[in-house]
């Protein structure tokens, strides 16, 4: 089994800004290339997941380094971020728009590039599509059910949340932070998930996640002719620090053991939903 899809290189790397570290889910790497790509005039608009105020998911157009910085981080529920690409180009008359989705957005952007109905003057002004790892995702009611009955969490009060070392972690806005087991989290997943083969976001330009690096950094696989030009010019203009991912623990063997572990998982539920008469996705 192919665990990550084609990719030409793959490192450990994290942004060198400490605002951009301080704000972010990992080392920052998908606000770095935003940020970057805002400054020097490589993108002029990235589509991103905001935070509302009790901490859903929206999707937004920012064209500032301050709308960038303030949606950085994971929401651990749906952002359909593709909803707001065509406003980008014709509302905010972008022509090089940045997009960041989990895998399965990352596909559909890839299948609109190729079959644009609907969609008629935008594929040319997407200009750079970043991938983050996903292993699973929850809807808002889900998810507020593991923050508020299960941590004990408001949803207003919420600062970050993460997934790590078996656990969902829930962080307060007043310093309180609270886990459950992430085998008690997987009664509240998208039953979607569980037919997804991508963990990785195989067909982005530039993939990445916290799997694989130390704490603070990330793994990101440059993928496409597309993604080595912008991450040459991140690294020439010294946005983000860089490590040999052969360097790295736990290192890239972890990142296969869950990219296959998906795909075994997922394609053992979709053989049974198939022999059951369940339509899949594809
Ligand atoms: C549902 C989900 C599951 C994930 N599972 C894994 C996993 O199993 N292993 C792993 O290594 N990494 C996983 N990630 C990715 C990880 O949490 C980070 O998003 C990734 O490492 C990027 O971190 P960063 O510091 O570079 O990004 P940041 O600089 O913090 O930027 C993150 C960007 O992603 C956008 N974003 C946030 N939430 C969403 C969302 N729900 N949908 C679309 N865009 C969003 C933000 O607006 C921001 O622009 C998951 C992410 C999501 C959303
Ligand atoms: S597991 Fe797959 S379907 Fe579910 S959010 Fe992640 S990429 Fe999308």
């Amino acid at each position: 089994m192919d665990p990550f899809g084609s990719y030409k290189f793959a490192i450990s790397a994290r942004a060198t800004d400490n605002q951009i570290r301080k704000k972010s889910q990992d080392g920052g790497i998908v606000s770095a290339a935003y940020i970057h790509g805002l400054e020097s005039g490589l993108l002029d608009g990235v589509i991103v997941a905001d935070k509302g105020e009790d901490f859903c998911a929206i999707p937004k157009v920012a064209t500032t380094v301050d709308e960038v910085l303030s949606a950085a981080g994971t929401k651990y529920t749906t952002s359909p971020n593709l909803s707001v690409l065509k406003s980008a180009v014709r509302e905010y008359g972008c022509d090089k728009v940045g997009f960041v989705g989990t895998p399965c957005q990352v596909q559909s952007i890839r299948k609109m590039l190729k079959y644009p109905i609907g969609y008629r003057h935008v594929p040319d002004k997407i200009a750079l599509v970043m991938g983050i790892f996903c292993m699973e995702n929850f809807p808002y009611n889900g998810l507020k059910t593991i923050i508020e009955e299960h941590c004990g969490i408001k949803m207003e009060d919420v600062a970050k949340t993460d997934i790590g070392k078996g656990k969902f972690w829930v962080y307060s806005k007043w310093g309180d932070v609270k886990t459950i087991k992430l085998k008690d989290t997987h009664p509240y997943e998208q039953h979607a998930c569980h037919v997804c083969m991508d963990y990785t976001a195989e067909l982005a330009d530039i993939s990445t996640g916290s799997v694989g690096s130390p704490d603070g950094w990330s793994t990101i696989f440059i993928r496409t002719a597309k993604g080595e030009a912008f991450y040459k010019a991140m690294e020439e203009a010294g946005v983000i620090e860089i490590k040999n991912i052969d360097d790295v623990k736990p290192g890239l063997g972890l990142v296969e053991k869950l990219a296959n572990s998906k795909k075994e998982n997922n394609g053992k539920e979709r053989a049974h939903r198939k022999e059951i008469g369940l339509p899949l996705p594809y």
